[in-house]
Order: structure tokens, then sequence, then C-alpha cells
């Protein structure tokens, strides 16, 4: 059974890739498409993946280009380059590509343990990435967050030693949605960045109307951005982000990648320089999250969960109050939720989705 079902799979790409017959993973969405429900399976409320991408532009882009994936690309990923540094006013040597932020993160962990030492995080905070660091030597120490869920960027601060090779700051916060306001971060960037590096995780960044710190790095050697294209731009599965940062930073953290910026699929770069172009799909991911995000926090507090002001596509809450037991409800209506992140007030988190999925969530409770 499964065997018929690749081979149809397989027949219809074929066929597809012929121009035949229009492959259907690849139909462009209609409006109605942004509004809809398109999943089929589980509703999926756990990895904070924008549910209404990719645009209409990147999937076109993609799909037209598939048909050159026989090919190496390298002046696509210029092309990207040089459109990622228009859009941040920088050089094309500020930038380094990767498979999602992740190899992003990955590399700056790596480039901060030449030297071994600590690495200074919030706990908690979005740190899956620093298995990397400290299998590469660095130890790490965790700074908890404030009473409101906040970076304490005081203490982190005054957490730097001379062995810190690295801080990092999600900005927002993952999971809490939390956001450090833009004249404490760079208040605190100048003071940390002369005694050490510190790596800023824009992932969410485009939620909200905060600017990004790209404009730093052109003076800052010890400051690197990481950026992706999974979230506002629904791109999580083709797998594609970037640094920003100074040239010699970015040199060097080339010099980690088996190729540099080899590690992105044509397809993947065509839908990023494509999404790069559709404003009109991000306004539109923007105000649909805001709405689907005020609905669930207000549905969430008149179940006695309370949840912190979010600035991101999830919400972090507290289940202390609530009486049944939350995954079980979940489960019984086919949602995936995430897990507890802190023991203490039973901390939890849920991705935006659909306004629809989002009732089904509250109706599952
Ligand atoms: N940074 C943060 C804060 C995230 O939440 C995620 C994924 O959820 C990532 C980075 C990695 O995302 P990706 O590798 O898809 O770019």
């Amino acid at each position: 059974m499964s065997n018929r079902r690749n081979w149809l799979k397989q027949t219809s790409l074929g066929i597809a890739g012929l121009g035949i017959i229009p492959f259907e993973g690849f139909a462009i969405p209609t409006k109605e498409d942004l509004t809809e429900e398109r999943t089929v399976g589980p509703i999926r409320l756990r990895s904070n993946e924008n549910p209404y991408g990719p645009s209409e532009l990147a999937r076109k882009a993609m799909s037209d280009r598939i048909h050159d994936s026989n090919r190496y690309n390298w002046e696509l990923y210029d092309e990207l380059i040089g459109r990622i540094a228009e859009k941040h006013a920088l050089t094309d040597q500020h930038i380094v590509l990767g498979a999602g932020s992740s190899e992003i993160l990955n590399l700056a962990a790596l480039y901060c343990s030449k030297r071994t030492g600590n690495l200074i995080i919030a706990a908690t905070t979005f740190d899956y990435w620093t298995i990397t660091a400290e299998n590469a030597g660095l130890s790490k120490i965790a700074i908890p967050l404030t009473a409101d869920k906040k970076h304490d960027l005081a203490a982190m601060l005054n957490a730097i030693d001379a062995d810190t090779r690295l801080v990092y700051i999600c900005n927002p916060n993952n999971p809490t949605g939390t956001i450090c306001g833009s004249d404490a971060l760079v208040n605190f960037i100048t003071e940390a960045t002369k005694r050490t590096k510190v790596l800023v995780d824009e992932a969410y960044l485009d939620y909200t109307d905060q600017p990004s710190l790209a404009n730093l790095v052109a003076e800052n050697k010890n400051i690197i951005v990481a950026k992706t294209f999974s979230k506002i731009y629904g791109l999580a599965g083709s797998r594609i982000g970037y640094a920003l940062a100074h040239p010699e930073t970015i040199q060097e953290m080339n010099q980690l990648q088996f190729s540099a910026n080899g590690s992105v699929s044509i397809a993947s770069a065509s839908g990023a320089i494509a999404s790069l172009k559709d404003s009109k799909f991000v306004a539109a991911t923007i105000l649909l999250n805001a709405a689907a995000r005020k609905y669930t926090i207000e549905q969430l507090e008149l179940l006695q969960i309370r949840c912190i002001p979010s600035h991101t596509n999830f919400v972090y809450f507290s289940l202390e109050n609530y009486r049944k037991d939350f995954f079980e409800q979940l489960k019984k209506d086919n949602i995936l939720g995430t897990k507890i992140y802190e023991e203490t007030g039973k901390w939890s988190r849920i991705t935006i989705g659909t306004m629809q999925e989002m009732k089904q969530f509250i109706k599952a409770l």
C-alpha cells in the first residue's frame, strides 16, 4: 500500500516535472486559503509555524524553480544575499545563509566556542541549540527571567566575567512572548559587547513594530543577529535563515560551514527571494495573527488561565488554576501543543494558528 502511495507520489511529481499537469502540493492559495483551515490531520499549535504560508509569490517561485534542482546555483544565493543586504541597508559581506536560523545559532555557538569559557542565557528561553556550545566546551550560565517573564538584562550584564564568550538574547523571547524595549537592549548590547559577543535572535521580531538591530553590525564586531524565513514568511519546512554580522565575523562563520552559504536549496532560496517581495502577505499574517492572538488570550483568561502579554505568534500561560488535564484535553481533539516549560506555575505555550484553529483549541479546553 505504502509502495503504491510512493509510486503515485513519484509519478505525479514526474508528470508535473514535465509540465503536463499541475502538482497539487504547489497550488497557489486563494484569498480564502488565508482565512480558511487547510490542515488535514492534527491541528499543529506546537512549533510556532505560520499557518498561512508560504505566500503566493513564494509558492510560485519555488514551483517554477523546482525543475532547476539538478543544478548548483551559486548566483541565486548571491541574489538572495543581495536582497537581504538591501532590506537591512548592509552589504553582502554582512550576511551568511543557513538551513534555517537553527544552523545560524549552531554556527554562532561554534564560532564563540573557539576559546572555552561560558555562555550566558536566560531561563526560560529558546535553548535547544546550546547543546552545540556545551559540546564545544562552553558552560552554560542560566539567568532567571524577571517576575513578568522578561529578560533580566541587568542580571545578565552582571553575570559577564572574563570567561564569558557569548550572551544570547531571544527578542521577542520564546517561549514567553515578551520583548526587551529597543533602548534598553541597545544599551545592554553597547555595554556587553565591550566584553563579549552577543547573539540576538530576531526570529519573531517581524510580528512587532520594533526595528531590527541589523544596523549595529556594521560597526560592532561583537554582535550577531540571527533571522529566519520560518516564521512571518511561512517557510519553516524550507529551512532557510541567515545571520547579520560584521564582515570579519561572517568570514569566520563561513569557514565553519562545510560550504559557505551552501546548505540552502535553490527552491528555498527562490522562495525566500519571492517572500521578501510579498509585503501584502506579511501584512496579512500580522493582522490575522493579532486577531487570533487577542481572541485566544481573552478566552484563556475567561477560563482563569493567566497569560503573559505576547508580541509573537504564540502565548505563554499558567495552568496553575486549570483543573482538567490540559494535554489530555488537547489530545482528545487531535491538537498538538507543547509541554510544561516551568513547573512552578505550570507554564506552557500555545502557537497561534488560524482563528478557526484557535476556536477549536478553546473548545477543547
Ligand atoms: N530561534 C527561535 C527563537 C525559534 O523559536 C526557532 C524555531 O522555532 C528558531 C530560532 C529556529 O528556527 P528555524 O531553524 O526554522 O529558522
